[in-house]
């Protein structure tokens, strides 16, 4: 089914796009899945042709382009070809907003132009050894010194780009007594005395994704870093959420896309008992459930993103969307592994990686449970 939200300037930006993933992010990934790292110099280069902070006003470094789809084709063109390692949907698509929400001028100005550029690396930081879900039982302080900046103490547990990140927005409890009202945000960088991060986190899939524990061991970070209001840390998160969540279900749809391809091919090639292994109706029923499923899903993430274009994206449209389409990621991913047979168990196998690399789509950006909490709720149930 065609897909009609794209005009011919995305078409435009996805064929350079498409072409920096093909020159600088295939023919290296398998080797930063080794290192466990992407290179920082890949976000230089992708600085430099216009794939970072594309919504970013021109006066800061950025795109100009206030129009999510820009985004979509970046996350869509990097999750089509399994290059789960690059970071840059993190902080295109999830950070960004955050500072262009609520950052002063100067903020904008000091962080923004780095950032567009692919200098700075960035990383979001909420999760903590104890707690992911529930939000507000976060015990990260951030107490206010006599001269108005905060000593930051605690921990912060599987950030993604943590350990490259050289800025991380910090969800910290500002009023330890207070519930949701007690939580800010706090712009940490890299140097901060008291700052340090683990060694990468041994995960069982996306290994060239940077992904590491933040310590905090009395941070004095200035007043100037705070972001936004000091006590609306919450409202912030909860306002940016939806576009986090939206992020990965394009990520999780264009995967289950590229997963159902080229099973698709590799069904017509492989043979058994003398004839295409997708000519069995067993395969044929499997590879038609999967199609219908993914052009369905499709055409509701597409109206997602347009919805929220128009800043009409309800949090419960982008729960839905993340859950239900990282839902068909994970059932695709199976399928395809088992039309494969043996070779699919094989890592030198795309879908063997596929498999792996999806499964923490249902858990990351808020537990899928989470995203039918949200819409239960919703409901008025
Ligand atoms: C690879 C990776 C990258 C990540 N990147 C980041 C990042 O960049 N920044 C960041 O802040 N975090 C990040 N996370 C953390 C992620 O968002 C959390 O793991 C997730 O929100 C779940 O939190 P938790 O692990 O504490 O699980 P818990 O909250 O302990 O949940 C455990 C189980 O209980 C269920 N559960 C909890 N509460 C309820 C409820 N009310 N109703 C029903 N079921 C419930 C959950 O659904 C889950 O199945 C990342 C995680 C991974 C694995």
């Amino acid at each position: 089914m065609e897909r009609d939200i794209f005009t011919e300037e995305h078409d435009r930006f996805r064929d350079s796009v498409t072409r920096f993933v093909a020159d600088e992010v295939v023919p290296f990934h398998d080797a930063w899945e080794r290192e466990g790292m992407v290179p920082r110099e890949l976000w230089i280069k992708a600085g430099g042709l216009g794939i970072l902070c594309t919504d970013v006003p021109t006066l800061y470094g950025g795109g100009g382009e206030a129009d999510f789809r820009y985004n979509v084709v970046v996350t869509e063109e990097l999750a089509k070809v399994g290059a789960s390692g690059v970071g840059f949907p993190l902080h295109n698509d999830v950070v960004v907003p955050y500072l262009l929400r609520h950052a002063d001028d100067d903020q904008k100005q000091r962080w923004l132009p780095p950032m567009a550029r692919g200098e700075t690396i960035t990383a979001l930081a909420m999760t903590e050894p104890g707690t992911g879900s529930d939000l507000a039982s976060i015990t990260t302080t951030a107490r206010r010194e006599e001269d108005g900046s905060y000593r930051l103490n605690g921990a912060k547990t599987f950030i993604t780009n943590g350990i490259q990140a050289d800025l991380v927005i910090v969800c910290a409890k500002t009023d330890p007594d207070a519930s949701h009202a007690g939580l800010s945000l706090l712009v940490v960088e890299r140097g901060m005395a008291g700052f340090s991060r683990s060694p990468r986190l041994e995960k069982i899939g996306m290994h060239a994704q940077d992904t590491a524990e933040l310590f905090f061991d009395d941070v004095i970070v200035p007043a100037e870093n705070l972001l936004g209001e000091e006590g609306q840390g919450f409202g912030y998160l909860m306002e940016a959420l939806p576009q986090e969540r939206l992020s990965i279900a394009v990520s999780a749809i264009a995967g289950a896309t590229a997963a159902f391809e080229a099973t698709l091919t590799y069904a017509k090639q492989r043979e058994a008992f003398g004839r295409p292994i997708g000519s069995f109706q067993n395969s044929r029923f499997a590879l038609a459930e999967m199609y219908t499923k993914i052009t369905i899903g499709q055409q509701f993430v597409d109206r997602c993103t347009v919805l929220h274009d128009r800043g009409q994206l309800t949090i419960d449209e982008a729960a839905m969307a993340k859950w239900w389409v990282t839902d068909l990621l994970g059932e695709v991913v199976d399928a395809c592994v088992q039309l494969h047979g043996g070779y699919g168990y094989m890592r030198e196998y795309p879908i063997a990686r596929a498999f792996v690399d999806a499964r923490v789509q249902r858990i990351y950006g808020g537990t899928n449970e989470i995203m039918k909490e949200i819409i239960g709720r919703s409901l008025g149930v």
